[in-house]
């Protein structure tokens, strides 16, 4: 057998540990193209990056056949850049935004997956809806009207904090909130919660993706 790269064996641990039903995003942002290849080449097809211009740079140099996810909070004026290929956008919180992933959607003639963020952390974060603006959106008539664009689901980041019984009720605000949603859309497939610090835990909580980027591909250095 060939000797695999640390990356390669990270990614086999962390996919041994997940039940089969959770899907695995790995998360690139900064890391450079040969890291990239490296969890590709042991079969990994879905990554996730945070920022467009460099999400767009990675898929024109990969493999065709990658499903890149669009992690970060997205600038409307961008999204154009990445309408043309970006399989599902996790951080949606505004009907303004949604309105131009629909217009970029019809321009590119398909349909773009997206989830809405809801803040669960305790920490003054600018993003996410809360529930009822979430349950407000969804019933409104303009976003009725967007046919280029479909909500599969809600996305979440909880506190940064090593209080596990404060991440477990956070993810537990969101999984029953998306639980209750998923009655009346049935359409909602996708409830992305957990990254390296708290993926096992959001499993057990009712994740069904999971977004890992520190625990695969080591430590981030920001310039
Ligand atoms: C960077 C990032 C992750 C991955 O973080 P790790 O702690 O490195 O796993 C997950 N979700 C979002 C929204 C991120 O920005």
């Amino acid at each position: 057998m060939q000797l695999m790269s640390s990356i390669q064996n990270k990614l086999h641990e962390i996919k041994n540990s997940l039940p089969e039903s959770i899907t695995l995003v790995a998360v690139s942002k900064t890391k450079p193209i040969a890291d990239l290849m490296e969890a590709y080449t042991t079969g990994q097809r879905v990554f996730g990056e945070n920022k467009i211009q460099e999400m767009t740079d990675k898929w024109e140099a990969m493999p065709k056949d990658i499903q890149w996810h669009m992690i970060g909070h997205v600038q409307t004026n961008k999204v154009k850049y990445m309408a043309p290929y970006v399989s599902l956008i996790h951080a949606v919180d505004s009907i303004k935004l949604l309105k131009e992933i629909n217009k970029q959607a019809i321009k590119n003639n398909r349909t773009i997956n997206c989830l809405l963020q809801i803040k669960i952390a305790e920490e003054d974060s600018k993003f996410g809806l809360d529930k009822d603006r979430a349950i407000e959106l969804l019933n409104s008539d303009t976003f009725k009207a967007f046919k280029n664009v479909k909500v599969i689901g809600l996305m979440g980041m909880a506190t940064n904090t090593d209080n596990q019984k404060q991440i477990a009720t956070e993810f537990d605000f969101i999984h029953t909130f998306y639980q209750d949603l998923t009655k009346v859309y049935p359409e909602f497939t996708t409830l992305s919660i957990g990254m390296s610090g708290d993926y096992p835990l959001a499993v057990e909580r009712g994740s069904t993706m999971v977004r890992v980027g520190s625990k695969i591909f080591g430590e981030r250095i920001y310039k």
